[in-house]
């Protein structure tokens, strides 16, 4: 398949509500989209690093630096997906971007080629059920109303942000106003230190399905000290960036549930991976989100649709975070997203609606 060239497309989309977390709060989603041409067919890859290096190191003008400096003039013109993946390896790092490249590609190909990306991943499931991530808020009465929204609308599983100073009191608030049979979790996006065990214990009474990522990203071997010091079972984000970290969490003992992103791990054949490697070993997945737009949100809904992914996801509906998708939007169903059956990632932008949102487009030549 060759590849003719390369568009960088830079959009700005606003949130329908600030969304606050433990490293900083977000009002607009700035995005990097990547658009692979070839004769045969386009594919759309979305960049989920962030505009600042919080998350992680990766931030959107340096995914957007990395990409147009090495990554693109690496890519090899007669690419195949595997092949995509072979040319970035010797790039350390930058795993945000060479996913945004190799799903552009993939997407490419998949369509050329007439066929799902939910069928090229391996998937079975029609739908995937939907959880939501819920923003850390100024007061308890305001979180219990926004958790009641979204529970109205069907969502199946709620995910508190947390951070030291909102973490018990809000989790004992909605776990008692809402019971004992919702599906409740907590993500603490590395706030704590393992000094903080015995406070994080305060949460085992509310029967959590999990803690995300308690401590800090680069610490298998004390989230496997705190994993053994409190009931709640501990899932990792930040710390998995690849099927190698998962394996040595897995051996430590440093999780029992792994929340894959494509995005983090550097694209969807190695989400794939540590979705297979987790369930040979018995370990639960789900899919987590980075407030893509429907482009990076209809891959994930794919992934999603693996048989390991035996928990909900934070694939919510677009409205979840934008008035206004890029794409048609992703909308719930009964609490679930249908998996798209059309070519490659199954939805394009709409030429209009992306166009209103774009704030730079740059075009390489390959
Ligand atoms: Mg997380």
């Amino acid at each position: 398949m060759k590849i003719t060239g390369i568009e960088l497309r830079r959009i700005a989309m606003p949130l329908v509500a600030p969304f606050r977390t433990s490293f900083g709060t977000e009002t607009e989603r700035d995005v990097l989209l990547v658009r692979v041409v070839t004769p045969d067919a386009e594919g759309w890859g979305e960049c989920v690093a962030m505009s600042g290096p919080l998350y992680s190191p990766e931030y959107v003008d340096g995914a957007a630096d990395v990409l147009r400096r090495f990554l693109i003039p690496a890519l090899p013109r007669h690419a195949d997906v595997h092949a995509v993946g072979r040319a970035l390896h010797p790039f350390k790092g930058h795993r945000m971007a060479k996913a945004a490249l190799e799903t552009a590609v993939l997407d490419a190909r998949l369509r050329a080629a007439g066929q799902s990306m939910a069928s090229f991943l391996g998937a079975a499931a029609t739908r995937v059920p939907a959880g939501v991530s819920v923003g850390i808020m100024d007061s308890v009465p305001q979180l219990l109303d926004a958790v009641s929204g979204y529970l109205d609308e069907g969502y199946v599983r709620i995910k508190l942000k947390i951070q030291p100073g909102w973490d018990v009191e809000p989790v004992r608030a909605v776990r008692e106003r809402f019971g004992p049979d919702l599906l409740l979790q907590a993500d603490a996006n590395a706030a704590y230190t393992l000094t903080d065990a015995p406070h994080l214990g305060r949460l085992d009474p509310f029967g959590l399905l999990l803690i995300e990522q308690p401590l800090a990203h680069d610490d298998l071997v004390q989230h496997s000290h705190l994993a053994r010091r409190i009931a709640t079972p501990v899932c990792l984000d930040e710390s998995i960036e690849s099927a190698e970290h998962a394996a040595a969490a897995i051996s430590l003992g440093a999780c029992s549930i792994v929340n894959i992103k494509p995005g983090r791990v550097g694209g969807y054949l190695e989400a794939r991976r540590i979705h297979d490697l987790c369930r040979a070993h018995g370990v639960a997945v789900w899919c987590g989100g980075m407030l893509e737009t429907g482009i990076g949100r209809a891959a994930n809904v794919a992934l999603a649709a693996l048989p390991g992914f035996t928990l909900p996801g934070d694939t919510s509906a677009s409205g979840r975070y934008f008035a206004t998708d890029v794409t048609e939007p992703f909308e719930l169903r009964d609490g679930h997203l249908d998996v798209p059956t059309g070519p490659g990632i199954g939805v394009a932008p709409l030429p209009d609606l992306l166009r209103e949102v774009t704030v730079s487009t740059e075009w390489i030549d390959l």
